[in-house]
């Protein structure tokens, strides 16, 4: 696997996603670490319509410093919440970080009103997360109120993988789900067993 096939397979899953709901509106924002690149993130640029996204839409950013490769020309910009992504390179061992949007992580975060983390448990599939071997194991997700300040949450998120070091991802109150794998393969499993968990218990509380 190189950058370009792997930006490659993360353009197709972006466009997947969009059309399955997780991206209206030009929202959500994807990463990888990249392989070619030491030190470095690609990033998605801010306002891409994601029905439309393409490998070259990923954009080159230092982990540490937030700023954009020398080699990347003027008038392009990597998404808002750029730093969101570069806390989770910074801090665990993610190789993709996909956000969504998807309306049933909005849902479920509501079900748990002023909770900051969430327990989960109970469900086969989640066994789906690295790590996990059985239903009875309990996966954590900090739930994190929403800000347009991301400095604020960029804080907030490096307090949360502190105390939650094994999480997978975290929640934004009313805005979406950020997940993370060591592989892209890996983070587009995490985020389909949130989704089902997300589901599961919104649906159970019809
Ligand atoms: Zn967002």
């Amino acid at each position: 696997m190189n950058d370009s096939q792997q930006a490659q397979s993360l353009a197709i899953l972006v466009r997947q996603l969009n059309a399955a709901g997780h991206n209206p509106a030009t929202s959500g924002n994807y990463s990888l670490r990249s392989l070619a690149l030491p030190g470095y993130a690609l990033v998605s640029e801010s306002g891409i319509d994601k029905s439309l996204f393409e490998a070259q839409n990923l954009i080159p950013i230092e982990i540490n410093t937030g700023r954009a490769h020398p080699s990347l020309g003027h008038g392009r910009r990597s998404s808002d919440e750029t730093a969101l992504h570069l806390v989770l390179y910074r801090l665990t061992q993610a190789g993709a970080v996909l956000h969504s949007h998807h309306l049933d992580s909005l849902l479920f975060a509501d079900l748990y009103p002023g909770k900051t983390v969430l327990r989960l448990g109970g469900l086969e599939l989640l066994k789906g997360f690295k790590g996990i071997k059985s239903h009875e194991e309990v996966i954590e997700l900090p739930a994190l109120e929403n800000s347009q300040d991301m400095a604020v949450l960029a804080l907030e998120v490096q307090t949360a993988l502190n105390l939650y070091p094994s999480t997978w991802g975290f929640l934004l109150r009313g805005h979406g789900l950020y997940v993370w794998g060591e592989s892209l393969a890996e983070a587009k499993r995490h985020l389909e067993v949130f989704e089902y968990v997300f589901k599961y218990h919104v649906h159970q509380k019809r």
